[in-house]
C-alpha cells in the first residue's frame, strides 16, 4: 500500500491558492515536495505572507522549490528530470497549476476571444500534458504512481450566464485527457484523476469577483457556501493517497453540491 509518507509529490501552481494548499497537506502528511511554479510570490490579501517555500521549510520533510512555466515543454522536461535526478522518481503528480483571463461574465462562446481560448488550453490542457508525459516514464518504469489533474465544474456545465467560455473548454479538455490517461496507464499501476471544485475562496478569485464589484458565492450549491483551498487538497490527499488504491479515470467534484446530477 502507497503511504503518502516518505513518497516524493510534485505539485505545480504551489505558489499560492489551491496549490499551495495541496502542497503544505502533502508536507503534514510527511511526504517530500516539489513545489513547482512560475514565481514564489507572497499571497494575494488575505493570503499568507511567507511564501510557500517558507512555509514548506517549516515542515520537517524535504522540499524543493522549482521555477518553471507549466507552458514551456523543454522547462517542463528541465524540471521533471531535476526532480529525478533530486529523488531518483516521481509517486505523486498534482497538475495544479491553471485559471483564466479577463472578466468573470466575459468570452461568451459566440463572441469567445481566440487568444484568451488559445492561452486557457495552453496553460490548463498543455501545461497539465507536458507535465504527465515528462512523469508517464519513470512512473512506467516504477511500476507506480498517482497523477491528479485540476478539472473545474466549469468544465463539466456552462456557467449559468455563458461567460468564462474559454476556460471552461479547457478544464472540459483537461478531464477528458485525465480519462484517457487513466485507460493508458492503468496496466503499469498508476492511477489518474482529476478533481473539479466549485467556486473555491482564494486570494486570486476573491480579487477578480471584486474587479467586477461581486464577492465569491455559491448560491444555489447544496451547501450554500464557496470552498476553501484546503477542501480541495482534502480530496487530493485522498486520491493520491493509500484509500483509494481501486479509483481512477474520475473527476471527483469539490464544489459543495453545486452541479445538480
Ligand atoms: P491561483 O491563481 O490562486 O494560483 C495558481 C498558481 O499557479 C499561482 O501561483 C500562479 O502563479 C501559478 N501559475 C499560473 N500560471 C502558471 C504557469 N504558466 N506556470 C507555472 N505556474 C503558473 O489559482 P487557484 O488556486 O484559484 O487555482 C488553482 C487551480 O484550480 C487552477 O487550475 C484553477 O483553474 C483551478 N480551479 C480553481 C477554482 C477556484 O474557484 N479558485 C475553481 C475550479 C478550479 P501566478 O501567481 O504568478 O499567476
Amino acid at each position: 500500500m502507497r503511504t503518502l509518507a516518505g513518497a516524493r509529490v510534485l505539485v505545480t501552481g504551489a505558489g499560492r491558492g489551491i496549490g499551495r494548499a495541496i502542497a503544505l497537506r502533502f508536507a503534514a502528511a510527511g511526504a517530500a515536495v516539489a513545489a513547482v511554479d512560475r514565481d514564489f510570490h507572497a499571497g494575494f490579501p488575505g493570503e499568507p505572507a511567507e511564501s510557500v517555500l517558507q512555509q514548506l521549510a517549516a515542515h520537517d520533510v524535504d522540499a524543493l522549490g522549482l521555477q518553471c512555466d507549466v507552458t514551456d515543454p523543454a522547462a517542463v522536461d528541465a524540471t521533471v528530470d531535476a526532480v529525478l535526478a533530486a529523488w531518483g522518481g516521481v509517486d505523486v503528480l498534482v497538475c495544479n497549476a491553471g485559471g483564466g483571463t479577463g472578466p468573470i461574465h466575459g468570452n461568451k462562446a459566440s463572441e469567445v476571444d481566440l487568444a484568451a481560448l488559445e492561452s486557457a488550453l495552453r496553460l490548463n490542457l498543455f501545461g497539465t500534458v507536458h507535465f504527465c508525459r515528462a512523469v508517464a516514464k519513470p512512473m512506467r518504469a516504477q511500476g507506480s504512481g498517482s497523477i491528479v489533474t485540476m478539472g473545474s465544474i466549469n468544465g463539466l456545465e456552462s456557467t449559468e450566464d455563458g461567460g468564462y467560455a474559454h476556460y471552461g473548454v479547457a478544464k472540459a479538455a483537461v478531464a477528458t485527457y485525465t480519462r484517457y490517461l487513466a485507460r493508458d496507464l492503468g496496466p503499469h499501476g498508476i492511477q489518474v484523476n482529476a478533481v473539479a471544485p466549485g467556486p473555491i475562496s482564494t486570494g486570486r478569485l476573491r480579487a477578480r469577483y471584486a474587479e467586477a464589484g461581486e464577492e465569491i458565492t455559491a448560491p444555489g450549491s447544496a451547501l450554500g457556501r464557496a470552498g476553501e483551498p484546503d477542501d480541495v487538497a482534502t480530496v487530493v490527499e485522498f486520491l493520491a493517497g493509500p484509500h483509494s488504491r481501486h479509483v481512477t479515470g474520475q473527476v471527483v467534484t469539490v464544489d459543495g453540491g453545486l452541479l445538480r446530477s
